[in-house]
């Protein structure tokens, strides 16, 4: 399969196509094939003339010196230019359909963002600048904090944190410091079972013992299963609201009340924060601390990668421990950033800091640029017409796709199905493969866990209807083959620059040096 041809060049299309291709090169029109940067590459070739090194013999040094010279695959500037581009042509991008990821949720970002983003006021300021002379970056850091405090209902927010998942720990060493201040010894965290994976992972990585609260038939947090479970020892709960199912945890308040009468803190997991912006704030619902996801719910464009930013905001009770550089509310409303140099007299039982520097200011300017467009009416309209969109998803296609919450009332921002009902011998990675060739990027497949090949839609507010009737009569179609047992679906995706991958062992055993040049 895709062995070189006598042009070097591998074939990726379906086999048959491939003897049937009238070009030497294997490429089809626009479709190019693209070789590994290795195999497109001469040693010794190179895009730039580098100078003989005119240093003085360094003996003491000798033994640090190369003894081969280095791998590198060796391309003129046109060939390095050219393989990037023709790479970046097969990939898949938000600029060029939607990008229906539940969880993630991967929405348009609007071209203002960009262009705030780069003035040069903000996009060239220098971490290390003397903080007189950054006055406007500071601003737009302060006024990003204030709408988010306002947003939320809660005191305070470290703005620092540089994603999701570094907000969680953020939240955690907060909820730890606030225990130890009270001179108390809790290490248990509650977590239910339809959490993000990150929930655990942060709660053992901050030294607590993870224990898992079960779900409800309805894909809801067991409150009468997590209230058994709270006593001295549980320092909080981590919940993700609206949850993994696309549910809003309707017992949020009866869940806070409970654990901090138990002596606990409550933590939320807020990155589908874009589902209810608007319309609740955490605050009112007990919660204590929560990161939310600039890059999911204010458009920073994220994936591949990319940056994210994971402000936390809190509670008054956990406020006084939240890291450095700090911005709390004031009795008169405003809000107020403390510095270091502040913290002895302002913020004396911080934790300590959560990064260097102030957080992420690309994030910060297109986060900003969202709010102040859309406004206050506009956000609630955001939050609107993602959970609008998403029962859209969700009704269109019930009766092809088993949706295993569908009768439990509206979903929230994102559509739940499972490979209920499909052919024997049919799964979701097939569903997910078909809609590759229809041009679509898949859904999040196999998560959550508490549902069976699970397949997670979230359109996001940012798609037209005519948009997703057309993403919907592609799912409808690939979803009628799966239940009709149509065979060439597994060999799907016949039409991608490559066929089905062998995911598990790209991720377990990557090959990460090119073997001629290994000396294999
Ligand atoms: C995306 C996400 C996270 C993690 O956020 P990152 O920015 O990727 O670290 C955590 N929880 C939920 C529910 C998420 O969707």
């Amino acid at each position: 399969m895709n062995a070189p041809n006598k042009a070097g060049w591998r074939p990726a299309m379906g086999d048959a196509e491939v003897t049937a291709s009238p070009t030497a090169s294997g490429d089809k029109a626009l479709m190019l094939e693209e070789p590994l940067i290795f195999e497109l590459g001469r040693p010794g070739t190179c895009g730039v003339d580098i100078d003989e090194a005119d240093l003085p013999p360094m003996d003491a040094l000798a033994s640090f010196l190369r003894a081969a010279p280095p791998a590198l695959p060796g391309l003129t500037e046109p060939e390095a230019v050219r393989h990037y581009t023709r790479l970046s042509r097969q990939n898949y991008a938000i600029d060029l359909g939607p990008f229906p990821l539940g969880s993630c949720t991967m929405k348009h970002n609007p071209r203002l963002n960009e262009k705030v983003a780069r003035l040069p006021g903000f996009a060239d300021v220098h971490p290390l600048a003397p903080q007189q002379t950054v006055r406007g970056a500071l601003e737009v850091i302060n006024q990003l904090a204030f709408w988010l405090i306002e947003l939320t209902g809660m005191h305070g927010v470290a703005m620092s944190p540089k994603a999701g998942a570094h907000g969680e720990l953020c939240g955690l060493l907060c909820i730890k410091a606030a225990i130890a201040a009270r001179g108390e010894d809790r290490h248990v965290i509650l977590v239910p079972e339809s959490a993000h994976g990150t929930n655990p992972a942060t709660a053992a990585f901050a030294g607590f013992s993870v224990e898992s609260i079960p779900a409800t038939a309805d894909g809801r947090v067991d409150l009468a299963a997590l209230k058994a479970k709270l006593g001295p020892q549980v320092a909080g709960v981590m919940i993700t609201n609206p949850n993994t199912c696309g549910l809003f945890e309707r017992d949020m308040k009866a869940i806070s009340d409970a654990v901090h009468a138990a002596g606990g803190y409550v933590y939320c997991d807020g990155a589908n924060f874009n589902a209810v912006v608007g319309k609740v704030r955490p605050g009112d619902l007990g919660i204590d601390a929560m990161h939310i996801n600039l890059h999911k719910t204010f458009s920073t464009p994220h994936g591949g990668g990319g940056p994210g930013s994971g402000p936390v905001v809190l509670s008054a009770a956990l406020s006084p421990f939240g890291p450095l550089p700090f911005t709390a509310r004031r009795a008169d409303g405003s809000v107020v950033l403390i510095e270091e140099e502040d913290a002895e007299a302002e913020h004396p039982q911080s934790f300590g800091r959560m990064a260097a520097f102030h957080g992420q200011m690309g994030m910060f300017t297109r986060a900003l640029a969202y709010i102040l467009s859309h406004g206050a009416d506009g956000l609630k309209q955001v939050a609107e017409d993602a959970v609008l969109n998403a029962n859209y998803v969700l009704r269109s296609l019930e009766d092809v796709l088993d949706a295993p919450f569908g009768g439990a009332g509206p979903c929230m921002h994102e559509a739940l199905f499972s490979d209920a009902g499909l052919a024997e011998g049919f799964s979701t990675i097939d569903i997910a493969k078909g809609l590759i060739d229809e041009g679509f990027h898949p859904m999040t497949v196999y998560f959550p866990l508490v549902v069976h090949g699970a397949m997670l839609v979230e359109p996001t507010e940012t798609e037209s209807k005519a948009g997703l009737d057309r993403f919907i009569g592609s799912l409808r179609h690939v979803a009628q083959r799966a239940r009709a047992g149509d065979d060439s679906l597994h060999g799907a995706p016949h039409f991608a620059p490559r066929r089905r991958l062998d995911e598990t062992l790209a991720a377990r055993k990557p090959v990460l040096v090119w073997k001629e040049q290994a000396g294999e």
